[in-house]
Formats: structure tokens, sequence, C-alpha cells
């Protein structure tokens, strides 16, 4: 069972009262007090790795730019599974969408070991994808959260038509039409592309969401041990566009 796992599994018996202490005692602290949820101090097996949240984005885009030239590295199983054995050290965590077309591994360049990655259509943060992030980040020691979009988001489109036609779509669909209509009334506001307006809205809201998270995420970000940033992919070229300011 992999050290996340293990924490799911023990995630019902971390008790509601050692989230409100972590509250109250900082981050800090907070890490050193339930076991379950407690820091990885071993060597990272990936000391290059260990960055500061603007060498980790710095380094993201510097492997999107190889992504979209086409002089990607050859990052090789055989030789990067022995030090992973051991543990894990991400330099980044990536929200993106589930669309098979977005490949956040791939569209930066990175190796297994390197990037975090929590995937669901239209790239929300419910609950479950906070938590995620919450073990990335203090337990990991992730310096770097990015939410990804990507333009012509099925996820987008489908909750954009939905409101607009009053329709409710089969299945769970709606669940993930109550997540991203936020973004979409937002749009609405805005001048120019709708789908495109909505795709951008819906990455602004997730990284504010993100970076209040309470109370791990907020104060990993107060502290500036994170950095909680916005990008859009582009499907055409494979390029990463940073939203200034998110
Ligand atoms: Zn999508």
């Amino acid at each position: 069972m992999c050290e996340l796992c293990a924490a799911a599994a023990i995630r019902p018996r971390l008790a509601r009262r050692n989230f409100l202490q972590l509250a109250g005692v900082g981050l800090a602290a907070s890490l050193a007090a339930p076991r379950a949820f407690a820091k990885d101090n071993k060597a990272p097996p990936k000391p290059e790795n260990v960055l500061s949240p603007d060498a980790a984005l710095d380094r993201l885009m510097k492997g999107n730019a190889r992504y979209v030239e086409g002089v990607s590295r050859r990052h090789d199983f055989k030789h990067e599974r022995e030090p992973l054995t051991q543990g894990q050290n991400p330099f980044a965590a990536v929200l993106s969408c589930a669309d098979s077309r977005i490949a956040p591994e791939f569209c930066f360049d990175t190796a297994r070991g390197d990037v975090f990655v929590c995937r669901v259509a239209g790239n929300f943060a419910d609950e479950e994808i906070i938590a995620s992030f919450e073990y990335a980040v203090a337990v990991l020691n992730a310096p770097l959260i990015m939410v990804l979009g990507h333009d012509a988001c099925g996820a987008v489109d489908a909750t954009i038509k939905s409101v607009k036609d009053g329709t409710t779509l089969p299945g769970h669909l709606p669940a993930l039409v109550a997540a991203i209509r936020p973004a979409v009334e937002a749009a609405q506001a805005d001048s120019g592309d709708m789908l495109a307006n909505a795709i951008r809205r819906n990455v602004i809201l997730n990284v504010e969401k993100l970076k209040q998270a309470a109370p791990i995420l907020s104060a990993a970000a107060a502290a500036k041990n994170i950095r909680v940033v916005g990008g859009i992919y582009a499907l055409t070229m494979g390029r990463v566009g940073l939203i200034p300011g998110a």
C-alpha cells in the first residue's frame, strides 16, 4: 500500500478533533501532532526536487517549453524506479482536467516522482482533491500547486449548455455541473468567447479555493511555503499559459 493509500485508509480515524487542533496551533506544530498525517522526514529520494515555489514554477514552465519544441527528455523507468521505492518528493502538484488530450507529466516533461497529479473532468477542487493536496504539501513538501485548465474543455462546455438551457444532465453529471457552475455564472459578465472565459474563470476560482483551504493549504500559502497558480493548456501548441495573478 502506498503512503497516500495508507493515509486514505486512516483518514476516517483522523479525528475531527485533530483537524481543529491543526487550525489552532498552526501548520508547523500541526504536522507533528497527528501521527497518521505526519511529515515525511526521510531523505528525499529526488534531492533535485527540493525547490522553492518560484524555482518549481520555473522548472515546470521550462519543461513545458521543451515539450512544445519536441525536445522532451528521456524518462527511463528502469533508472528511476529504485530511489522511488523509498518515498516521493514531487516538486509540484497539478490539478488537471481528466481530458485524455491533457497529460501533465508529458506537457511539463517530468518523470515519475516529480508531479503529484489530481485529475477530474473540469479541474475543480472538491473536498477529496483538497485533501489530496494537503497530503502533497504537508507530508510530501510539494512547494507548488498549479490548477491546469485547457481550451475546448468539454466539462465546462456541457455546464454552459446546462445552465443556459436549464437542462439536467443524466447520471452523475449534475455533480460536475454544480462544481463548474460558479465559473460559468461569473463568466456571463465577461465579454468575448463564453467558453474561453468560463474555462479561465474556473481556473481562477479553484486557485482561490485552494489558497483559502483551511487549515493546511491556507497556512502554507500565507507563510509563502507554497504558491498556487493557474494555467491554461492550449491544445494546438501544447503550451501552458499562466493566468496573471492567479
Ligand atoms: Zn476538460
